[in-house]
C-alpha cells in the first residue's frame, strides 16, 4: 500500500515540478513581451537596434538581478543584446567573486544593490 502511495506522490511532484517550470517560462515570455512593448528595440550598452528579424537576440536583463521583480513600469527592467547580457553577467559574477576592479565585491551579495546607481558619478570623472 505505502509503495502504491509513494508511487502516486511522486507522479504528482513531477506534475507539479512540470507546472512550475511552465509557469516560469509563460512568465518570462510574458515580462520579455511587455519590455518590448516598453522600450524601444535597442540594447542598453553597445546600442545595437534590432527588429523583427533578429528580436531574439535581445533579451530582457533584471537590474537588481531578481527575475521575480518585474514592475508594471518597467524600471526594473533592460534590454540587451545576447552578448552585452553575458558580459554584465560576466562582470558582476567576476566583482562577487572578488576578481573584480569594482568596489562592489566588498558589499555582502545580500544588499540591495543597485548596479546603475554610481553610474552617474563615474560619468562625471
Ligand atoms: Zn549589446
Ligand atoms: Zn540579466
Amino acid at each position: 500500500m505505502a509503495s502504491k502511495r509513494t508511487q502516486t506522490d511522486a507522479g504528482k511532484l513531477d506534475q507539479l515540478v512540470a507546472e512550475s517550470r511552465q509557469n516560469r517560462e509563460l512568465r518570462e515570455q510574458g515580462y520579455r513581451e511587455q519590455a518590448l512593448k516598453l522600450y524601444p528595440w535597442i540594447c542598453g550598452r553597445c546600442r545595437r537596434e534590432f527588429t523583427r528579424d533578429n528580436v531574439e537576440q535581445l533579451t530582457v536583463h533584471h537590474r537588481d538581478h531578481n527575475h521575480d521583480n518585474n514592475p508594471a513600469d518597467g524600471s526594473n527592467w533592460e534590454l540587451l543584446c545576447v552578448y552585452c547580457h553575458d558580459n554584465e553577467h560576466q562582470r558582476l559574477l567576476e566583482a562577487d567573486a572578488g576578481g573584480g576592479i569594482s568596489a562592489e565585491a566588498a558589499q555582502p551579495p545580500s544588499s540591495v544593490h543597485k548596479p546603475f546607481a554610481d553610474l552617474k558619478s563615474l560619468l562625471k570623472k
